[in-house]
């Protein structure tokens, strides 16, 4: 039986005024939840204020994004040992927006995959197809290059290590939720081609829907046998909206 994850990924938002009173509610608000886990991948610099405000709390944390090398001269860029300096225990791994506007290829997201992994990190690898994509009938292709790029390198045993989220771009942050049937059929033909490799490893994995995620609709989405949680935006910044998620996740 796999536990379900909602994790939340609040992008470039947050101060650390906002942060303080947020944080507080969701690790006060959490704190009787049962038979499921939450997370909240925070901008990096907020990382050590998650860490003083959740430490010790059923709520983990995470960050968004991390450098593929270890250490040296890549200004700008965040080690998985650095995150690791802050307790986080998830990081998002080629989340669409990095992989639309940030130029990241699946070699680049395989080998940020392998630095979290290496790191004792948990990657929470992000696959998906956008909406030309789904309208040429290449969803399932898509999402296996995807895939296969992150197994070539890091193989079952990898994956084994990992949260995976079915993100269609089409629904992140548009408002369209996929359908449960679309999102579930997605997500057992993931498990399925895992399986084909190691069915043990795929049915213990946690895969989850990420795109538009609400109160309202996380439920019925929750409900289908392959969807494991989600992976919220929008809604990860509203505590009532994202403690309702995790209750959904519950049951
Ligand atoms: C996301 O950013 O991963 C996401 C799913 O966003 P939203 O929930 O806002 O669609």
């Amino acid at each position: 039986m796999r536990q379900k994850l909602v994790a939340g990924n609040w992008k470039m938002h947050g101060n650390l005024i906002e942060n303080q009173v947020l944080l507080g509610n969701l690790r006060d608000s959490l704190a009787g939840m049962q038979n499921m886990a939450s997370a909240i991948c925070v901008p990096f610099p907020y990382l050590a204020q998650a860490q003083s405000v959740l430490a010790g709390s059923v709520v983990a944390w995470g960050a968004q994004n991390l450098s593929e090398h270890a250490k040296g001269a890549y200004t700008g860029e965040v080690s998985a040992s650095m995150l690791q300096d802050f307790g986080c225990r998830y990081v998002i791994v080629g989340h669409s927006e990095r992989r639309a506007l940030f130029g990241e290829t699946d070699e680049v997201v395989a080998a940020k995959f392998m630095a979290a992994i290496a790191a004792g990190l948990i990657p929470i690898l992000c696959v998906g197809e956008t909406l030309s994509e789904r309208e040429a009938d290449a969803a399932e292709a898509v999402i296996a290059r995807q895939l296969d790029a992150v197994l070539k390198i890091a193989g079952m045993a990898g994956i084994a290590r990992s949260v995976l989220a079915y993100e269609p771009v089409w629904a992140i942050g548009t408002g369209k939720t996929a359908s449960p049937e679309q999102a579930q059929a997605v997500h057992a033909f993931i498990r399925q081609k895992l399986a084909a490799q190691d069915a043990d490893i795929a049915n213990r994995l946690v895969i989850q829907y990420g795109g538009s995620v609400k109160a309202a609709n996380a439920a019925e989405l929750f409900s289908q046998p392959d969807i494991d949680g989600g992976l919220i935006g929008g809604a990860s910044l509203v505590a009532d909206e994202f403690i309702a998620i995790c209750k959904a996740a519950q049951s």
